[in-house]
């Protein structure tokens, strides 16, 4: 099935709103076999809607839209679509009944006649249902069996409404059109494997003769400020095969990329390393200077953490490393705050004020100004404390003060990754 996604806005136009809802609609229908051929943003204009949701129809009979459903003037989608199939607008009374009961069972009061245009639907439409907001999507098809779904453009309510109705209606309508006997549509399918703190050219020298592609699948390297994500992907073969493909080839890549993988698709490091934190029995605290918290926060942001996760000091100044972590007041003096001695110090003391078995401490140069010939810029000490065992490491990360700080959070957990593998039974 090709389809085209129409997303609407000024927002978009105008740089203020990034179009996530085109590249989230684009993944999940490519899962599904679902070929998006062309992606086309307007602005909140009734004829420019209109015009764009024509051309589509005329190209490829199959449009997906988002945005424009809400309840204020500037939300035109539907009765501009509708116009165009010729359509009359209808107040759909068990949708206005379903409103006024919500607003008055929420939020104490009577429904805004604004919200009264939500509940009007064009003659003849389907409603996708909204279960995570008060504007329903809406499905209109032609006698030609061309169509249009129109969805919200809160991202969350689109997803919402594209997982609960959209996904499963098409891929009923995909079944039918390939027809009863046919072979399975063909889909578009990755994996990624996560790495971080290794650059991708060392990345791609250990793959050798695979980092082209492996088995016939495409690879993608991906830097981030997370690390380098290398991505792989089947095209052309039904979803089962494409699984499998994948399974093997992410197991030969990660024969080849070893310890330095931490983890695959949507996992991130912090909740990475609680895991092999809780596996390992071990508590888990933070000393930290130039990322302000950043590290506990990414920690903490974890459902469930607080088994491992104890707390920490933010020790900005060096009155507080001093009386909270008790850094000597020597040793600030001599080495300066962001150093080895100080770094090891600022762990060992977030140990022993927690009690945890773990203390991770964090003390740099975010910028932009700070920097010394000696200690430039970006210049970074991280010290992971385990049961008195310590590592440090002396980063120079590149970046404004944001990716600095960042840099220095995703390296301190990968640090306490590379100390666990071979210090504990992990
Ligand atoms: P609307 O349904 O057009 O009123 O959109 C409501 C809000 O959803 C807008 O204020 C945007 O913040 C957000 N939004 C709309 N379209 C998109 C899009 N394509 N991608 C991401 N966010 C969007
Ligand atoms: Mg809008």
């Amino acid at each position: 099935m090709r389809i085209e996604i129409l997303t609407i806005g000024d927002e978009l136009l105008l740089g203020f709103t990034i179009d996530t809802n085109g590249a989230h609609l684009a993944r999940e229908l490519a899962a599904v076999g679902v070929e998006i051929v062309r992606r086309t943003s307007v602005g909140d204009g009734a004829e420019v809607i209109a015009a764009a949701v024509r051309e589509a129809l005329d190209r490829t009979g199959a449009v997906i839209t988002t945005g424009g459903l809400g309840p204020t003037a500037d939300d035109m989608t539907k009765p501009a679509i509708a116009a165009l199939f010729g359509r009359a607008m209808v107040m759909d009374a068990e949708h206005l009944a379903w409103l006024e009961e919500r607003w008055r069972t929420r939020f104490n009061g009577p429904l805004p006649v604004s919200n009264r245009q939500q509940a009007l639907m064009p003659e003849g439409a389907r409603k996708l249902v909204n279960r995570h907001g008060s504007a329903p999507g809406v499905w209109l098809e032609d006698e030609r069996g061309r169509w249009v779904a129109m969805l919200p453009g809160v991202p969350r309510e689109m997803r919402g409404m594209l997982a609960d109705t959209l996904l499963p209606t098409l891929r009923e309508r995909a079944a039918r059109e390939s027809g009863a006997g046919r072979a399975e549509p063909p889909v578009v399918r990755s994996r990624t494997l996560r790495t971080t703190s290794i650059a991708e050219s060392m990345i791609a020298d250990r793959l050798g003769a695979l980092a082209r592609g492996v088995d016939g699948l495409s690879l993608a390297y991906l830097p981030g400020q997370e690390g380098v994500d290398l991505r792989l992907t089947a095209r052309g073969l039904p979803a089962a095969d494409a699984d499998a493909a994948l399974a093997g080839a992410v197991a030969r890549l990660r024969e080849l990329v070893g310890t330095w993988a931490y983890g695959e698709d949507a996992e991130e490091l912090p909740e990475v390393m609680l895991g092999r934190c809780r596996a390992a029995g071990l508590t888990l605290s933070v000393a930290e200077s130039c990322t302000g918290g950043l590290l506990g926060a990414r920690l903490t942001a974890v459902p469930g953490s607080s088994d491992v996760f104890l707390g920490g000091v933010i020790a900005y100044a060096n009155e507080v490393k001093r009386g909270l972590l008790d850094v000597p007041v020597e040793m600030l003096a001599e080495h300066g705050a962001v150093s080895e001695p100080v770094a090891r110090a600022m762990a060992a003391g977030a140990r022993a004020r927690t009690g945890a078995r773990v203390g991770i401490a964090i003390t740099g140069v975010a910028g932009p100004g700070g920097g010394t010939e000696e200690k430039p810029v970006g210049t970074v000490w991280i010290a992971v404390d385990v049961d008195g065992e310590v590592r440090t490491h002396r980063s120079v990360f590149i970046g404004d003060r944001g990716e600095i700080r960042f840099r220095a959070s995703q390296f301190a957990l990968e640090l306490l990754r590379r100390t666990l593998a071979r210090t504990a039974a992990v």
